[in-house]
């Protein structure tokens, strides 16, 4: 194991992103080369060491990357050095959010450093077995706006339609750890999907219905199709989203069977779950490239976590990095109370001072909504610095990015007689 490690690190520093140059791909032709993803030389180091037997169309199969995903200690233990601690964690984690990393996102992963974002991400350690004051189960109260099993109503006019409770990576802060990952107790099945199509379909407020989960995106492109016409085929259905982190951990599922598939069903949008700007790699680029190109306009999610994302310089990173793929960031979130999550939640402080950092400081596309998704169910709600300070006389009193005090002449409403005579004079 200590030669293996060594070996890695003396090959190549582990997700230096300088690294991340594109390694020539078998010979192919012109026709396959539109399905052939570039590959970082990191992973592909990664791939020869630790997958000898996956031959590169192996390793760019989305199915493979299901079937070879990462779930026991003895596997994650080949290719990471464990400590105790997470050795212990996922040992202990039986009813807990199962451990599940693909080999693409696994080479991604700083084998000798557990304090990595991304591994700090996706491999369990024992303070999440820890329940502190205030956390829950289901944060959200998702369950009791639930119109039909997997379909949560709240506002008037849009749906979460649940899909798979199944996903290619399990995030170990997941607002939904509740149900994914656990087969039997959210069954999800076509007869279920059903049900939620009749009530949307029988409910002509609803206009805007996001597919999450789980993650939609692991769905056979034959099913999403059917769930997606189903949907396109109810007129007062304007919109459909899909909730995804696949494009960040199996960029490989980003085909262009899938692209042209989802094409048929605009207006489609995407938010995509991005993490850390080390996540953002060749394949990466490619798959965002693919959905882009698509038509599909891209938005990000982020959640913001405490020793990975949690400061000015790498949230900056991470929202110029997002544009370059050509998303918008678009949701930082405070990080649900999950139980086990005190760990990964920092202070709203901390949250707005990271979005006063943004704000202002770079351009206006890459300043995402900083919310908290309010527990209980009380929906998003904007955290923003206090801009509008005050009042002095008919001008309002405004705060810039650099904290200098700014007056805005206002129009004041004409509401009374006074008024009118005041300004007949
Ligand atoms: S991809 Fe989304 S649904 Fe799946 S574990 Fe991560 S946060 Fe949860």
């Amino acid at each position: 194991m200590k030669t293996i490690m060594q070996n890695t690190e003396e090959a190549e520093p582990p997700n230096s992103r300088l690294t991340l140059k594109p390694i020539a791909t078998r010979k192919t032709s012109p026709l396959h080369l539109a399905s052939v993803f570039p590959t970082n030389s990191q992973t592909d180091i990664f791939r020869k060491r630790f997958y000898p037997d996956a031959s590169m169309p192996d390793w760019q199969d989305w199915h493979w990357q299901l079937r070879n995903r990462i779930t026991e200690v003895k596997q994650l233990e080949k290719i990471i050095r464990l400590t105790d601690d997470e050795r212990k964690a996922i040992g202990e984690g039986t009813d807990a959010l199962p451990l599940s990393i693909t080999p693409y996102y696994a080479s991604l992963l700083a084998p000798e450093d557990p304090s990595q974002p991304i591994r700090r991400s996706v491999v369990p350690v024992s303070d999440e077995h820890i329940h502190s004051p205030g956390e829950a189960e289901d944060p959200l109260g998702e369950d009791n706006d639930c119109a039909v099993p997997g379909l949560i109503h709240r506002y008037p006019d849009r749906v979460l339609f649940l899909v798979t409770n199944f996903c290619s990576n399990y995030c170990r802060y997941c607002t939904r750890s509740r149900l994914v990952g656990h087969e039997g107790k959210y069954p999800f099945s076509i007869e279920q999907w059903k049900k939620a199509i009749n009530y949307i379909e029988a409910t002509p407020s609803i206009r805007d219905v996001l597919l999450s989960g789980g993650d939609p995106l692991t769905l056979s492109d034959d099913k999403l199709d059917w769930l997606l016409s189903q949907l396109r085929h109810i007129p007062h259905v304007e919109m459909i989203r899909i909730g995804t982190k696949v494009p960040m951990v199996l960029p490989q599922r980003i085909t262009p069977a899938l692209v042209k598939m989802l094409k048929r069903h605009h207006p489609l949008w995407m938010s995509i779950h991005c993490t850390h700007p080390i996540e953002h790699t060749l394949e990466v680029k490619k798959a965002c490239e693919r959905l882009a190109n698509a038509g599909i306009p891209l938005g990000s999610q982020t959640v913001l976590l405490k020793g990975i994302n949690d400061n000015i310089e790498t949230m900056k990173q991470l929202v110029h990095s997002l544009l370059r793929l050509r998303i918008k960031p678009y949701y930082l979130y405070q990080c649900d109370p999950i139980i086990g999550s005190a760990h990964f939640r920092t202070t709203v402080e901390k949250g707005l001072e990271i979005y006063q950092g943004l704000r202002g400081h770079t351009t206006g596309y890459a300043v995402p909504n900083y919310v908290i998704d309010a527990p209980g169910g009380g929906g998003k709600i904007p955290l923003l610095p206090q801009t509008v300070i005050g009042r002095d006389g008919n001008d309002i009193l405004l705060r810039n990015y650099q904290g200098n005090i700014y007056r805005y002449p206002d129009q004041r409403e004409i509401s009374t007689d006074a008024d009118i005579i005041h300004l007949r004079q």
